[in-house]
């Protein structure tokens, strides 16, 4: 029998991890289908009990309803907890299990495939919603020097800093706050490039060989990218390899196996620039 996977989103046509998950399961010979299904913005629980009901094995998650699964779930893994949402469901029986490898598969992206160690580094997060939230504790367990939050809304940066204390110190602010300080790190967690918005950045923040992560990808340099190239950021990276990481990690929490995320991400790339 093949299991059937799939993602919930609202808009999910766009969504690439129909085609990540084939290869995956292709790569590692496991009978799986995974599908794209648009779950009304106020019927997510009845699109996912009605997956179930019909032998759904697990699914991921994404944009609007990460927080909505979260609060779904019989259980959640220590990771979805610290992060407040879910993008990874696995469903037995009356159990449905939540997962969050977003951070995971961004930490995996920065430090195995880009190859940069985050030990000892200065890390300033752009942004304080679900994206950073769920970054915070994945990038603090590879041991940074230092972590700075910056949001337009100075408040929410703060409240993430507090709850996220008592694993480490945690600096948070608005962008302003940033001037004077120099980052070996900036990793873009908002959605200004969405509507192609400069973020206030100040000048001379990017330190001498500091890499510029940004979260959203697409065709061609996102509008962060470019910001951080004009401001002296050595390496530039977009979200393309999170993107396919987070699938390899929710890949191994259904599976059990570990796809080769490399080749994945090439072909991908590759149909990105097309
Ligand atoms: P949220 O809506 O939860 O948060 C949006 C954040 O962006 C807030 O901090 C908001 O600030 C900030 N923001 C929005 N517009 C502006 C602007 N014009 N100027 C400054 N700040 C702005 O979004 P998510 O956290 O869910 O997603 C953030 C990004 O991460 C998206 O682009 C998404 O595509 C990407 N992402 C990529 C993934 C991948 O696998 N590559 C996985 C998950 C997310 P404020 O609080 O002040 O409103």
């Amino acid at each position: 029998m093949t299991d059937r996977y799939c993602v919930f989103g609202n808009p999910v046509a766009h969504s690439r991890s129909p085609a990540i998950h084939a290869s995956f399961a292709r790569q590692c010979a496991q009978d799986i289908a995974y599908e794209a299904i648009l779950a009304p913005l106020d019927g997510f629980s009845q699109a996912v009990k009605r997956f179930i009901g019909a032998g759904g094995k697990g699914a991921n998650v994404t944009v609007p309803f990460k927080e909505e699964a979260f609060r779904l779930c019989t259980r959640l893994s220590p990771r979805a907890m610290r992060a407040g949402a879910v993008n990874t469901l696995a469903f037995a029986g009356d159990e449905i299990y939540g997962d969050n490898t977003d951070g995971a598969g961004l930490v995996r992206d920065i430090e195995v495939n880009l190859g940069f160690t985050l030990a000892g580094k200065r890390v300033l997060l752009l942004g304080a919603g679900g994206a950073a939230r769920g970054a915070i504790a994945p990038l603090l367990a590879s041991r940074p020097a230092s972590l700075f939050i910056a949001n337009r809304t100075a408040d929410k940066a703060e409240a993430l800093a507090c709850a996220f204390a008592d694993l480490a110190m945690v600096d948070a602010g608005n962008y302003d706050k940033t001037a004077g300080s120099r980052f070996d790190l900036v990793v873009n967690a908002t959605s200004a490039s969405l509507s192609g918005t400069a973020l206030p950045l100040p000048a001379g923040i990017f330190a001498a060989g500091s890499l510029a992560y940004d979260m959203m990808y697409g065709k061609g340099e996102t509008p962060f990218l470019a910001q951080a190239r004009a401001q002296g950021a050595a390496q530039l990276a977009d979200g393309l390899g999170m993107l396919v990481e987070q699938a390899a990690e929710a890949f191994f929490v259904w599976r059990g196996v570990r796809p080769d995320s490399a080749p994945v991400l090439a072909a991908l790339r590759v149909q990105l620039a097309a």
